[in-house]
Order: C-alpha cells, then structure tokens, then sequence
C-alpha cells in the first residue's frame, strides 16, 4: 500500500516515499523474483492459479506524481499497479489530509493516460470520509456514483474499490460488493468481507530491505488474522 512519490520536507501523514526509495525497493522485489502488478492482475492470477512471484502494488488518492513519477519507475522495472482516485476531487487537492502538506491530484486527462498507460484505475470514494459513519444513502452514493464518474472518464471498467483510511465493517463490503466491484482493498483482513476487505501492508519511506523482508513475511501471516480491528490510514 504506497499513497505518494516525491522528495519532500515534511510528511506527517507519512504517506510519501521518495523515488530513489522506490526505486530500491522495487530492486528489492526484481532480485527476489518478485514482479509488481495491478490488484486486479494479482486477483485474477490467484483464481487461475498463476500468482507465483506476483506482489499487488496499490497506490491510494490519486496524486499526480502517480503518473510523473511513479510510472516511469514503474515501467522502468516492468511492473504495472493500482492507482484508486477520489472522484469528485480529480484535478484538486488532498483536502482531507488538513492541515498537511497539499498534494495535487491527477486530472481526468492525466487519469485517461494512466489507463493507457497499462496501469489499473479503481475508486477511492467520491468525497474520502470515514464511510462506517454515513448514511445508507451517502454510502451508496460513495461506492455507486465514484465508480460511474470513473468509468465514464475513462471508458475502462472499475474493477476496485479501497476505502477511504481503511475504515471497512460488514455494511461498508456488503455495499461494494452490491455495486458491483469485483474487489475492495483494506488493511487488516476481514473473514467475512473476503475479498471485499483484501489486507494490504503499508509501506513507507523507512522501508529499507530488512524492513520489506519482515513485511513480506508477516503479509503471509495476515490472512489468518480474522476481523481484527479497524486500523487507521490516510
Ligand atoms: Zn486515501
């Protein structure tokens, strides 16, 4: 789960990780025979049975330095990733994170190159609140009107949804699966959300080769991890 990718001063959130730090950790993943792909690649890999080697790569929001600089990274190691963008937010500003650096994020042109690109585009919400607190209602919008605007944008179909700061309960997965995703991206794993909660490890700008190593191992371990509580994330 990686959100940002650029230099920086500050990064409260700790949602950036700079691009040399990218860079090494994608050798990382190249020199263990790793190879990054799209939530959905992974998914449809895993049904089939062709997952070995596979690791999802999932980048939340939207940013625009998702196409100025993590894509030419990414094509420079041949992998390919998950962008999920807030719909109603396509060329503004990461408002939710207030007060924090701002953060420009991706227009609806720049969104349409991503797809062509190769690269996977999915829903974050149309508004990014914590959706356990809405309404039936403003929940549906959420979940429903995100994926039309997106798939209107783009003309490629929404196969994903990640929810707004990991923030999932039985209702919220119901609600997407209802929609009409084929998946939804968590963090912690939910038994009874399936892959309606996917876990997803965060991974930040610290993450030198040890620390993946430890990660990599425990990921193994989190599927086993049943409803555990809701973490919190940007
Ligand atoms: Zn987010």
């Amino acid at each position: 789960m990686y959100h940002s990718v650029a230099d920086y001063d500050e990064d409260p959130h700790q949602i950036t990780v700079t691009p040399d730090r990218l860079e090494k950790q994608f050798a990382w993943m190249r020199a263990r025979g790793l190879r990054g792909v799209g939530a959905a690649e992974l998914m449809e890999a895993q049904e089939n049975g062709s997952h070995s080697g596979l690791v999802g790569l999932t980048f939340d929001d939207g940013y625009v330095d998702f196409i100025d600089v993590a894509i030419p990274i990414l094509q420079h190691f041949g992998f390919t990733a998950s962008v999920y963008v807030v719909a109603d937010l396509i060329g503004g500003e990461n408002v939710w994170d207030h007060p924090g650096p701002v953060k420009p994020l991706m227009t609806a042109d720049q969104i349409a190159t991503v797809v062509a690109c190769g690269m996977e585009v999915g829903s974050h919400s149309c508004t990014h609140q914590h959706l356990p607190s809405l309404s039936d209602s403003d929940l549906t919008d959420e979940i429903e009107r995100s994926r039309e605007q997106i798939v209107a944008l783009t003309g490629a179909p929404v196969q994903g949804f990640v929810y707004p700061y990991g923030d999932v309960g039985p209702r919220e997965a119901q609600a997407v699966h209802r929609s009409g995703y084929d998946y939804a991206c968590a963090i912690w794993p939910s038994a009874s959300a399936g892959r309606y909660a996917l876990p997803r490890t965060f991974i930040g700008d610290r993450d030198s080769s040890l620390r993946l190593a430890v990660k990599r191992r425990r990921h193994s371990w989190r599927r086993y991890v049943t409803d555990a509580p809701v973490t919190a994330a940007r």
